[in-house]
């Protein structure tokens, strides 16, 4: 197969999404609902244990530091670092078109552990520390009525030059 062919080859290999075509999280799930409520109405939230005070991330039914089962989903920060990053150049899913860069975030003022992941569409310059914040994109409601909303992360451009300003 000459060069040429097979670049054509790749090239229909990878089916382009149809327009508002996108893969939606289950956002009913018990284990995990809270957090997607709090996304409709504008907030991160993590899971709390209410008789500690510490937050349980990943979500568990019941605290991982002191058993207690009185947890509840919690407020956080909508800014964060970038921890670390990779960026996607292969195609795993037709319905996320490549390239993209995966962050996986510090949540400003949390404990160490305490970490989302999100995506920036295309190669994004990013590097440990790049500061970020999140809005959030409603892609309607699912087949029961719940909202799906989901937390967009974005470069926080003000943050970040006023961080270049301070190091120079
Ligand atoms: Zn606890």
């Amino acid at each position: 197969m000459s060069a040429t062919a097979a670049a054509a080859a790749a090239t229909t290999a990878v089916s382009t999404p149809a327009v508002q075509e996108r893969l939606r999280p289950l956002v009913a799930e018990r284990g995990s609902s809270g957090f997607f409520e709090a996304a409709a109405n504008g907030e991160i939230a993590i899971l709390t244990c209410e008789d500690c005070g510490r937050r349980i991330h990943l979500p568990r039914p019941r605290c991982v530091y002191c058993g207690s089962t009185a947890v509840l989903w919690k407020p956080a920060p909508r800014t964060g670092t970038v921890y670390c990053h990779t960026i996607v150049e292969h195609q795993v899913h037709p319905l996320f078109p490549v390239p993209y860069t995966v962050i996986v975030i510090d949540l400003d003022g949390e404990a160490d552990g305490v970490r989302l992941i999100g995506n920036l569409p295309g190669r994004v310059d990013v590097a440990a520390g790049t500061p970020v914040r999140s809005s959030f994109e409603n892609l309607g409601a699912d087949a029961s009525g719940n909202p799906v909303v989901l937390p967009v992360w974005e470069i926080d451009t003000e943050r970040a030059a006023a961080t270049s300003g301070e190091s120079r």
